[in-house]
């Protein structure tokens, strides 16, 4: 062998090795897959402790930043590819009602939207919403809306995210990710400031359900934020609602009702199909209860589809019948490019609200957060310019 081709086949083994060098994301990890990192490292588990609250406490972005560390094993944990790979937002777009809006990057060069908004969605109210001793807080019911996936495969006839199609599930770092980079953009300190989360943005989360719980229980365990803060909405998935109902951890449900029928809401969520009203409330009524525990019923009103006088009595019916506690959140549907809907008409959302009350259903509206940048539901399409 020459010298020369003795050099291609060094180089070659080079290059091959670097292009497999793959990186190990750390952000995501719950504690005892860290403890087995710095196993892995030599170390004992206090020091996957103190990577845990450099990750989830701290919010830092690199292995330089855990102060607890020496240096020398950060160096040692980065020669084996760990890195912490914190989501990171790279686009923001920013509403007059002060709703933001962000693109966050995830690996492959995708990104997914998460959006922020400072005084809620006016939706169902918490528990402790009353004016009572609460201390003088900078946000009264901040919510962030966190993404379960990239697109969704539900194909819903109302919403914008269904034309995307399904591109790829979230991992549980990058759906835990969304919150804390939002979190670390505006000085959360969490315990001191109230932050309400709702898996509600682009996605199926009970299509995703592994990585979904994942991030849900690191989100309860190591970002400290409570599960009673929390709310996950499903288009009615009935396997994933059943395993749901056995958490020991888990957020409150929601459920796109959207129609007062099986055959209204096969027409405009064609997963009815697949599992009719009459189960998914049957498998909710199923789940062990909490104390407290609300299901909150969506209903995108869409004018003239669904949204008459003879539908509100039979939203009453449905849930009389169901016998279960919840509220029902009455949202105006958001228009979109495409999609061949028309808005309902303010004077039809008043009545039907009141008619869902006289009838004994505790009934919100959800203000539309964001509408002028692409952010209010259904609206978060993966169209970087389409908002700016
Ligand atoms: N995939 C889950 C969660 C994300 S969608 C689900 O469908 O429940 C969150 C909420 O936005 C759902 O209640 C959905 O019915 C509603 N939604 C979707 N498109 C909308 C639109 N264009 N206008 C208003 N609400 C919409
Ligand atoms: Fe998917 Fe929810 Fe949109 Fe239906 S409403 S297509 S389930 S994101």
């Amino acid at each position: 062998m020459t010298g020369e081709e003795n050099l291609v086949q060094v180089l070659d083994a080079q290059m091959a090795r670097a292009a497999q060098r793959v990186t190990r994301p750390l952000f995501g990890l719950p504690l005892q897959q860290l403890t087995a990192a710095v196993a892995e490292l030599g170390q004992k588990p206090y020091r996957a402790r103190q990577l845990a609250q450099a990750l989830y406490r701290d919010w830092v972005e690199n292995l330089a930043d855990v102060t607890t560390w020496p240096k020398k094993l950060q160096i040692d944990a980065e020669s084996v590819g760990f890195e912490v790979n914190l989501p990171r937002i790279a686009q923001v777009f920013t509403s007059v009602d002060g709703t933001e809006r962000y693109l966050i990057s995830v690996s492959g060069g995708q990104t997914v939207e998460t959006v922020w908004m400072p005084d809620g969605d006016g939706g169902v109210p918490d528990e402790d919403d009353e004016p009572t001793m609460r201390p003088p807080q900078i946000y009264r019911r901040a919510t962030i809306c966190v993404s379960s996936q990239i697109g969704c495969a539900v194909n819903c006839q109302f919403c914008l995210t269904a034309k995307l199609g399904i591109e790829r599930n979230l991992t549980a770092g990058e759906i835990a990710g969304q919150v804390v980079a939002v979190l670390k953009r505006q000085g959360i300190k969490v315990g001191r400031d109230r932050i309400n989360l709702v898996f509600m943005g682009m996605g199926e989360p009970f299509l995703n359900y592994d990585a979904f719980m994942d991030a849900v229980r690191l989100l309860v365990t190591e970002v400290h934020i409570p599960e009673s803060r929390m709310t996950v909405s499903t288009s009615g998935i009935l396997p994933g609602i059943e395993r749901f109902g056995m958490e020991a951890i888990r957020p409150k449900l929601a459920l796109s009702l959207n129609a007062s029928n099986n055959e209204v809401r096969e027409s405009v969520m064609p997963i009815t199909r697949k599992w009719p009203i009459e189960q998914l409330l049957a498998a909710i009524k199923a789940m062990p209860r909490r104390p407290r525990d609300r299901v909150t019923f969506e209903y995108v009103l869409l004018g003239g589809v669904n949204d008459r006088i003879e539908h509100a009595d039979e939203v009453i019916q449905l849930l009389r019948r169901a016998n279960l506690p919840g509220y029902v959140n009455l949202i105006v549907w958001n228009p979109g490019p495409g999609i061949a809907y028309r808005q309902p008409e303010p004077e039809d959302v008043d009545r039907f609200q009141k008619r869902l009350i006289a009838g004994g259903v505790a009934t919100f509206i959800r203000r539309p957060r964001g509408r002028d940048i692409y952010a209010a539901c259904g609206q978060l399409k993966k169209t970087a310019g389409s908002a700016a």
